[in-house]
């Protein structure tokens, strides 16, 4: 068991026409031992370039990769104590699901065959394959072929495993249960755990905590509950939740906040915490604005008028707009059982302690929703 660390982490590629292209740029993280890491972000912003480095598939240009106190940025692949899982599952076609997760310990280690043999069935056992394994990958399902992939990181019982968009390939369904399996399969054997996704969805849920990438640069590392209501930033506020955070630029005037379409009075409290930007980008989540009925009556409440309702079952997403100007509809989730119609007027609050404020020229997040507030609000189990 160890925990791995990538420090001051970069990554610079030269293209065709020679210029540079800065893929991962001054990541410093660490992983603790045992805990699964959920690196997430666009595509693009040098996820997989920075699994690939810490494999060794891909050189550092600077920086340094540590497994626990070793320096591991100029092992082999071969030699470093790492078991990665590709998106593609990477399976030999012509091998058996016994052979393919046999292979690389006949390749790389002295293990006698019964003790080969031993550890796979035993991962067949835990992956629940057992009867897969005189198959062929062609004879799999995309679910039975993602378990024989993890089955052959699992069988060399690594210090770390890497994972790269290990669930792309599956449908929603099979998907959501292999999150489950994933997660369950993680916490019984304890590994520490790298995973690559560009899913929000994949990274609230099964990370203990999510590292944000963006333009190759950490933007944010923290437990998933802190990602979301705290973001470090308007980059993490908008990534990580959906639907998304919606966004009104505005200037400070006095204690209010100016918008194009609307204002809004802070209290001195939080009117401290953005004293000093030219622009405060408030930001607010669609499950914390109130839909109420009747006309507004304090300045955190706005006339709106309903344009588009999404019924998604449990919960239905309301877009509205101001009635003042209703282009550029913002978005409100209510329960499921509400009726609200589209053409409907209706109120919409946007309670102080659930907003955030961001600096408008470094997007930094100035002021976070209040969590005391939020914990008081709902029943304990
Ligand atoms: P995706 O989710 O689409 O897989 P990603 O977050 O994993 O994206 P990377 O594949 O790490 O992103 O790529 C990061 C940046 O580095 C991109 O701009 C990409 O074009 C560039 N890049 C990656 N590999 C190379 C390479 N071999 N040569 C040049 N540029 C590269």
């Amino acid at each position: 068991m160890a925990q791995l660390s990538l420090d001051h982490l970069t990554k610079v590629f030269t293209d065709d026409d020679g210029s540079d292209i800065v893929a991962v740029d001054d990541v410093t993280v660490d992983i603790e031992d045992g805990e699964f890491l959920v690196l997430v972000g666009p595509s693009g912003c040098g996820k997989s370039t920075t699994l690939r480095m810490v494999a060794g598939l891909e050189t550092v240009t600077s920086g340094d990769i540590r497994l626990g106190d070793e320096s591991i940025a100029d092992q082999k692949p071969q030699d470093r104590d790492i078991a990665m899982v590709f998106q593609s599952y990477a399976l030999y076609p012509h091998m058996t699901v016994r052979e393919n997760m046999s292979f690389g310990l006949e390749e790389s280690t002295d293990m006698s065959d019964g003790e080969i043999h031993e550890r796979v069935e035993d991962a067949a056992d835990l992956l629940d394959i057992p009867e897969l394994l005189d198959r062929k990958p062609g004879e799999l399902s995309g679910g039975q072929q993602q378990r024989v992939a993890l089955g052959r990181a699992i069988v060399r019982e690594p210090e770390v495993f890497l994972m790269d968009e290990p669930l792309s390939n599956l449908d929603a369904k099979l998907r959501s249960q292999m999150r489950t399996e994933l997660q369950r399969l993680q916490e019984d054997l304890d590994t520490t755990t790298m995973y690559v996704t560009h899913d929000q969805t994949e990274a609230m849920t099964m990370g203990d905590r999510i590292a944000v990438l963006d333009g190759g640069e950490l933007q944010q590392a923290g437990t998933p509950l802190e990602c979301y209501h705290r973001p470090a930033n308007r980059f993490v506020a908008g990534f990580i939740g959906e639907p998304s955070m919606n966004f009104f630029e505005t200037t400070l005037e006095g204690d209010t906040l100016v918008a194009d379409r609307f204002e809004y009075p802070l209290s001195s409290d939080v009117c401290d915490d953005v004293a000093g930007a030219d622009g405060v980008t408030l930001g607010v989540r669609p499950e914390d604005v109130e839909v109420l009925a009747g006309e507004p009556s304090a300045g955190d409440e706005f006339a709106t008028v309903v344009d588009v309702v999404e019924p998604m079952g449990n919960e239905n997403a309301v877009y509205l707009g101001f009635e003042t100007d209703p282009t550029d509809p913002f978005v409100a989730t209510v329960g499921g059982m509400r009726q609200v119609e589209a053409g409907e007027r209706v109120v919409a609050r946007f309670p102080e302690d659930a907003i955030h404020l961001f600096d408008v020229a470094t997007g930094e997040a100035l002021h976070n929703r209040s969590l005391e507030e939020a914990a008081e609000t709902e029943p304990r189990i």
